[in-house]
């Protein structure tokens, strides 16, 4: 029955489709204004997140990508990569600062287990995904450009960003099972450059295979 639930759940969040994207460039001018003022509350805490992934210290604004999406697509994050090594700072969509924030406040609320209707379901889909644009667009910090690389090993970090906000292991482990079947499930159709065969359990892009315990 839950199976059946969270394949409800793949097929009506379709919209979520792309959650991220890189481009190799290290600061644009637009984006000045945005990183010199002080952060809000939730970029604190997206900020703090990523900190502690990738033991770098990177500004997190929530503001306009200043990119174009394609009809259909809905990008969530954005980092400013130079031609070479780690970035400076990363960009998310406000909504996705607002989920991250809701989520600390209450982080077992959105537990997808408990989910027994479909709203339910699709909402602890966007804040999964908020979560997992932190840790995807933490790779990106780290200097990784191959988007279904940076992909999996974000959603293989969902636990730890879940962790870092309150919740606990086993929920955490629980938000990356449910994000690994339905919106990276997805991604084969919807968005194929964020998706890799490989990623799965001993795969090539597995973080741990010394487990089998997967994605977290
Ligand atoms: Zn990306």
């Amino acid at each position: 029955m839950r199976a059946a639930i969270l394949l409800a759940a793949a097929a009506t969040a379709g919209v979520l489709a792309a959650s991220a994207h890189a481009q190799a460039r290290p600061l644009r001018p637009g984006d000045a204004a945005l990183l010199k003022r002080a952060p809000t509350a939730e970029e604190i805490i997206a900020q703090n997140v990523a900190k502690r992934l990738t033991h770098l210290s990177p500004s997190v604004r929530c503001g306009p990508l200043g990119i174009d999406v394609p009809a259909g697509m809905m990008v969530t994050g954005i980092t400013l990569l130079p031609p070479h090594g780690t970035a400076d700072y990363f960009l998310l969509l406000p909504q996705m600062c607002t989920y991250l924030a809701w989520f600390r406040a209450s982080p077992e609320r959105y537990d997808p287990s408990a989910c027994t209707d479909d709203a339910c379901l699709q909402l602890d889909a966007k804040v999964a995904l908020a979560l997992a644009t932190v840790s995807h667009e933490s790779y990106h910090v780290l200097g990784y450009r191959l988007e279904k690389q940076v992909e999996c090993y974000g959603m293989q970090s969902i636990w730890y960003v879940a962790t870092s906000l309150g919740a606990s292991v086993a929920e955490g482990q629980r938000i990356g099972d449910f994000y690994w079947r339905t919106t990276y499930a997805q991604r084969q159709q919807a968005t194929p450059t964020y998706w890799s065969a490989d990623c799965r359990n001993g795969g090539k892009y597995d973080l741990r295979p010394a487990s089998n315990s997967w994605p977290s």
